[in-house]
């Protein structure tokens, strides 16, 4: 399939590549060669799809959000969701391909870095299930901010480690974990969490994903006999939105990608390096990446990944913001509505899809993915709400 081989040496038009040091550099490229080899192995996606249905619970549901679409008018909206799986996220999908990869390249310990504490969760236990020890790399002020993710990681066995160079944040722990890798990658496989990086991790970041749209599509098909007018994801580093996306991209689709307005890369952002791969980045006036502070902590990210970067230059694909207050009342409409608490992420995607429905058809037929489940999320918009 066409979609699915956009990526050419590693570039996305001009997003992409592999911006590492050389010792790096020889990781990747055995990376690369291991990943095409095993991508298309029947073996290793036999035992992929036993852990995508046995553990994660796969496939899941595409529901019709019945009471939202009779409120809100015109188009249908559908969910895909990722919310019910183990773990409450889409995260998970890519967790366990990668460590099933590592398993096959004789890794013998993990690593990753996390900002929010997410993907280090879905880390951890990918490593707990495959009995495979985990260090995670968190910067000192998000563990502090994040701590029982923290000590949820702890539960599952890994080993977080506080990273207080610089300022104690995502990128500080990007660059311990690149230096763990460089030190170490004889037996350590670094587990990345997004559709970002060097390559070849943003194309094996969708091709674990990809699994969301291949499910939907046949989901929707069979549910209305006909493909949906747009899919709509939120994008922090863009995997949920990518995965959500790949099966559509070489059809008649609208695909929108929603970032949160407090972190618009792909609106504000221009062509520039970051955790060595170019993409569309928010820079300050030194030229630096640029704080951002979206009130969902996986949505925190100031660049995106590169096929995103490459389908806004494009125009194949839409991308919009919703702000924080849009998602917070879209978190409590679709939760009082329909029974479910979005995670704050997927919630600018709902928010997004509100807006795009009224504005379409009853014929039209909207898929937001819903990324995630908003447990975690319940206790900070119980905060928010009662200091208003
Ligand atoms: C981490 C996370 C995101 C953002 O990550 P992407 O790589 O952009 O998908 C979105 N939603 C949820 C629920 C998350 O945990």
């Amino acid at each position: 399939m066409t979609s699915m081989s956009r990526e050419e040496n590693g570039y996305f038009g001009e997003f992409g590549g592999s911006y590492v040091p050389e010792a790096l550099q020889q990781v990747m490229d055995v990376l690369e060669e291991q990943f095409y080899k095993f991508k298309d192995d029947r073996a290793f996606n036999e035992e992929l799809q036993f852990y995508l249905k046995e553990y994660v619970g796969r496939e899941n549901p595409l529901t019709f959000a019945e009471n939202l679409t009779k409120q809100i008018g015109g188009a249908k909206i559908y969910l895909k969701r990722e919310d019910l799986n183990h773990t409450g996220a889409h995260k998970i999908n890519n967790a366990i391909g990668q460590i099933l990869l590592a398993k096959r390249l004789g890794a013998k310990r993990i690593i990753a870095e996390t900002g929010a504490g997410q993907h280090g969760v879905a880390t951890a236990t990918a490593g707990a299930m495959f009995g495979l020890p985990v260090t995670i790399y968190m910067g000192s002020v998000d563990c502090e901010r994040q701590a029982l993710n923290v000590f949820r990681m702890e539960l599952l066995g890994a080993k977080v480690v506080p990273v207080t160079k610089g300022q104690g944040r995502l990128k500080d722990a990007v660059e311990e974990a690149l230096g763990d890798l460089i030190q170490n990658h004889e037996d350590t496989f670094y587990l990345l969490g997004s559709a970002v990086g060097p390559h070849p991790y943003p194309t094996m970041v969708k091709h674990f994903q990809s699994i969301i749209s291949e499910e939907s599509k046949r989901q929707i098909i069979e549910k209305e006999g006909k493909l949906p007018t747009a899919v709509v994801a939120c994008t922090g580093g863009g995997s949920n939105a990518i995965g959500a996306f790949a099966h559509y991209l070489d059809e008649d689709v609208r695909l929108i990608g929603v970032e949160p307005v407090e972190a618009a890369t792909m609106s504000e952002g221009v062509p520039a390096v970051l955790h060595g791969f170019k993409c569309l980045t928010l820079l300050d006036e030194k030229g630096e990446p640029r704080p951002t502070y979206s009130i969902a902590a996986g949505l925190d990210y100031p660049g995106v990944g590169p096929e995103h970067s490459q389908l806004k230059v494009s125009g194949r694909a839409e991308y919009v913001t919703a702000s924080g207050q849009e998602a917070l009342e879209a978190f409590q409409l679709l939760s009082k509505i329909e029974g479910i608490i979005p995670a704050l992420e997927s919630s600018h995607a709902v928010a997004h899809a509100i807006k795009l429905a009224k504005e379409l058809s009853e014929e039209d037929i909207i898929i937001v993915n819903l990324s995630g489940r908003g447990d975690k999320d319940v206790e900070q918009v119980y905060k928010m709400l009662s200091s208003k």
